[in-house]
């Protein structure tokens, strides 16, 4: 979970498609995968819950991130399974967060002390 979201903010689409379960891959191109991480600047993790159970394991967190001039969260469980001893992401469920608009003169949401429109604005 850690080291896919590293890969987002380091834009290594490679490492996330490779990180997604066998039976999902196809459904993740890496021109996708690069166009998402592009246009998304994210800002901090928090994972919230674990959960092991027989099959798998679950991975409940928020991701903060910056897009489209917009201050957005990703609040998802995603669910993990063991494929040749690595944890593969196989689907989560994304619960419905707010998203809020950031003014030019507003304080950049990344935390670099900067104004917006001096940092990640676009
Ligand atoms: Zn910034």
């Amino acid at each position: 979970m850690r080291s896919r979201y590293s890969a987002y903010c380091t834009k290594n689409a490679q490492y996330i498609r490779n990180s997604y379960a066998q039976s999902e891959q196809h459904n993740h191109s890496i021109e996708d995968i690069l166009a998402f991480a592009d246009a998304v600047e994210f800002i901090k993790l928090e994972i919230l819950d674990t959960e092991d159970t027989q099959e798998g394991s679950y991975v409940e967190f928020k991701a903060a991130y910056i897009a489209d001039n917009k201050s957005c969260m990703l609040h998802e469980k995603s669910f993990f399974i063991k494929e040749s001893e690595q944890w593969k992401y196989l689907n989560g469920t994304i619960y419905p967060t707010p998203e809020k608009k950031i003014n030019r003169n507003d304080d950049c949401p990344c935390g670099s002390g900067k104004k917006f429109k001096k940092c990640h604005s676009n």
